[in-house]
C-alpha cells in the first residue's frame, strides 16, 4: 500500500512519471485560454474484499473523447485505452482508499497567437485519495447564484471544458464567502441550470424532476446512474424538464449528484426549508443504494464497474 496515500505519479504525455517531473510549459496555450478538456472519475474502495472499483469509467472517457471535439481535438487514445492505462496508474499508486482520477488533455503549442491547432496536445492523468468534498449526511445549506450559467453557443457546459469552470469558481466563491456550501446557477432564461460542479434535482409528489441538457448542464453520469436507480430500484417516475428557481423552493426534497459530491440532500435553498428542513427520505434511501453500487455490493450494476486489477 502507498503509506503516505498521496500521489506518486502521473500518466504525462505517453508515461508514467513522478508526479513532480509532470509540468507544463508557461507558454502553453492551456496556461492563456484554456483550451483544454478533462474529467473527474471516482474509484470506490471495497474493504471486505480489499479491492477498487472504478466507476464507469469507460462512459467518462467516451464523454471526454466526444466533448474534446467541441474544441476540436482528436484525442488519439480509445475509451478502452484510457481505461487500461488508469487502471495501470492506480495500480502503481495502491492508494486502498476512495480515489480522485482527474485526466486532462490540453492545447500545448508554445505559439500564443495560435489559438487551436489540433495535433498539438498534451495529456495526462493523475490520482489522489479522496473521501467526501462536503458532509453529505445532514444536507447542504444552498444559495441561488447570482452568476448566470454559461450557453452552448458560448462554451459548451456539456462538456468538462477547461476554461468554462471559471463560471463554476465564481458560484463557489460567491456561495462559501455569503457562508453557504453551494450555489445554484441558473440559465440566461432563469431556469435551474445545476450546482457549482454538480446536477441538481427535484422530488415532487413522489417523482423525480431533472433539467434537460439543454438548460446549460454537464451530461452528467452520476445524474444519469441516478435515474436508472430511482427508476429500477426505488419504482419512481422520473422527467427531465425545466425547473424554475421558486419550484426549488417548494419542493419536497431537492438534491445534489456528480463524482465530488456523489449524492447529497439539500435542506435549505435561500434561506428557505426544503421540505421539512431534514435530508429527505427518498435521498437518504438513494444515497445508500448508491454507495453499494459503486462498492460493488450491487449485482445488477456490475458492468458499471472496473475492477482494479
Ligand atoms: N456539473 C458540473 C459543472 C460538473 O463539473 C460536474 C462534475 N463532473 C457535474 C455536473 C456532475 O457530473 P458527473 O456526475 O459526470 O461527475
Amino acid at each position: 500500500m502507498n503509506k503516505k496515500n498521496k500521489t506518486k505519479y502521473a500518466f504525462f504525455n505517453g508515461e508514467f512519471v513522478d508526479i513532480e517531473e509532470a509540468n507544463i510549459n508557461i507558454r502553453s496555450n492551456i496556461i492563456h485560454y484554456g483550451g483544454g478538456i478533462f474529467e473527474g472519475i471516482r474509484a470506490y474502495w471495497n474493504k471486505e474484499e480489499e479491492k477498487g472499483y472504478i466507476f464507469r469509467a469507460e462512459d467518462h472517457y467516451k464523454r471526454m473523447i466526444n466533448n474534446a471535439k467541441i474544441i476540436a481535438m482528436d484525442i488519439k487514445y480509445s475509451s478502452e485505452e484510457l481505461t487500461k492505462i488508469t487502471i495501470e496508474l492506480l495500480k502503481k499508486e495502491n492508494f486502498a482508499s476512495d480515489t480522485y482520477i482527474r485526466p486532462l488533455a490540453y492545447y500545448s503549442s508554445l505559439n500564443i497567437l495560435e489559438k487551436f491547432t489540433s495535433d498539438d496536445y498534451g495529456f495526462f492523468i493523475y490520482a489522489f485519495p479522496l473521501e467526501e468534498i462536503l458532509d453529505i449526511s445532514k444536507g447542504l445549506n444552498i444559495c441561488v447564484s447570482s452568476w448566470t450559467r454559461i450557453n452552448d453557443n458560448m462554451i459548451a457546459p456539456r462538456g468538462k471544458i477547461v476554461g468554462t469552470y471559471v463560471n463554476i469558481c465564481l458560484v463557489n466563491y460567491e456561495a462559501k464567502k455569503n457562508g453557504y456550501d453551494d450555489g445554484i446557477i441558473l440559465t440566461q432564461n432563469g431556469h435551474v441550470a445545476e450546482g457549482g460542479g454538480q446536477n441538481v434535482g427535484i422530488i415532487r409528489d413522489n417523482k423525480f424532476i431533472a433539467p434537460p441538457v439543454s438548460d446549460d448542464i454537464l451530461e452528467g453520469i452520476t445524474l444519469d446512474s441516478v435515474i436508472i436507480i430511482l427508476k429500477d430500484e426505488m419504482g419512481m417516475e422520473t422527467e427531465r424538464r425545466s425547473i424554475d428557481r421558486t419550484e426549488l423552493y417548494i419542493s419536497d426534497e431537492v438534491f445534489y449528484c456528480g463524482t465530488g459530491i456523489q449524492v447529497s440532500p439539500i435542506t435549505c435553498i435561500d434561506k428557505r426549508k426544503i421540505g421539512d428542513g431534514k435530508p429527505g427520505k427518498y435521498t437518504m434511501k438513494l444515497q445508500e443504494l448508491f454507495f453499494k453500487i459503486v462498492r460493488g455490493r450491487n449485482e445488477r450494476y456490475k458492468d458499471w464497474l472496473t475492477p482494479i486489477a
